[in-house]
């Protein structure tokens, strides 16, 4: 347990040193991420190396993995979500309206006076890397498989007739 809440880090400084900063947090220290999963169990590892991007701005390449446990939506069963991302970071303060990034890719973060709320960044990224469908991998034994049995087309038709069936047999009876 890291305990250390909201890390705050003074990115000018991490740039010019070119600090690879790297954490491993427990999903239930991220609130969000926690909710977004199944049981608020998971984990999440972050590398971020930070470096003077130019023009007196600094930024950082963040590179995420972790592993969340999610609902499958098609046979509602849970599962491990592996959770991978990366991004490209430029810091701009917070409320300036300074432009992002030249390049299409890098995606302008705000910092208070060059700090850098870290968990925050973290719970956002890790968030970004959830799927909005949450689903076994196509080929994952035990999902497919069921789907077969259990949820084919005339299996989904099916409970929707099951009234009307079971009042045929009542009158018939
Ligand atoms: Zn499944």
């Amino acid at each position: 347990m890291s305990g250390s809440g909201h890390e705050q880090l003074d990115v000018n400084t991490l740039a010019a040193e070119r600090q690879v900063v790297r954490r491993h947090y427990r999903a239930p220290e991220l609130p969000r991420l926690a909710e977004a999963g199944l049981d608020g169990t998971g984990w999440v590892d972050v590398v971020l190396r930070f470096s003077a991007v130019g023009d007196g701005r600094v930024g950082c390449d963040l590179a995420l993995s972790g592993s969340l446990t999610l609902q499958c939506q098609r046979c509602l069963q849970p599962y491990e979500q592996a959770l991978a991302g990366s991004s490209r970071l430029v810091f701009v303060e917070d409320g300036s309206d300074e432009p992002g990034g030249e390049a299409d890719e890098t995606e302008a973060y705000p910092v208070k006076a060059g700090w850098l709320d870290l968990m925050e960044l973290v719970e956002e990224e890790a968030l970004l890397a959830v799927p909005l469908v949450a689903r076994h991998e196509p080929d994952a034994e035990g999902c497919g498989g069921d789907h077969e049995h259990v949820a084919d087309d005339r299996a989904e038709e099916e409970p929707r007739q099951r009234p009307f069936a079971g009042l045929k047999d009542l009158l018939k009876s």
